[in-house]
């Protein structure tokens, strides 16, 4: 349930977390435990439980989060090396948290 949601939670401003960029649509803020050196989750503001949820009418979503996942990489000095986008779906698939979020 989004009320129960630590990234639902984090996006409303109720659990506090290191805020990069942040608009309408999409949230970035650090990771608390990195994995590496520059290590920024992107969310959406609206609960979606993982990528696997995503279908052809949510390409308007996906933009947003990949365009402000971009931006946190070149604000943070890592566009021009280059970087890694991460999604994981689903217990096989390494997801702890069950709220969309994309790892830069
Ligand atoms: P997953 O394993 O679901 O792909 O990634 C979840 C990520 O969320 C992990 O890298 C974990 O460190 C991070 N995370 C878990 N709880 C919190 C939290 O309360 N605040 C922040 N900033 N990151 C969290
Ligand atoms: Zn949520």
């Amino acid at each position: 349930m989004p009320s129960e949601c630590l990234f639902c939670r984090i996006a409303g401003g109720a659990v506090p977390a290191d805020i990069v960029e942040q608009d309408d649509v999409a949230v970035a803020f650090r990771d608390i435990n990195p994995a590496a050196p520059t290590h920024v989750l992107v969310i959406p503001r609206r609960h979606v439980a993982s990528a696997a949820e995503l279908g052809e009418g949510d390409g308007e979503l996906l933009g947003r989060i990949v365009a402000m996942a971009n931006r946190v990489a070149a604000s943070e000095g890592i566009a021009e090396g280059g970087y890694r986008l991460v999604t994981n779906m689903g217990d096989d698939g390494g997801q702890s948290v069950r709220h969309l979020h994309v790892h830069v």
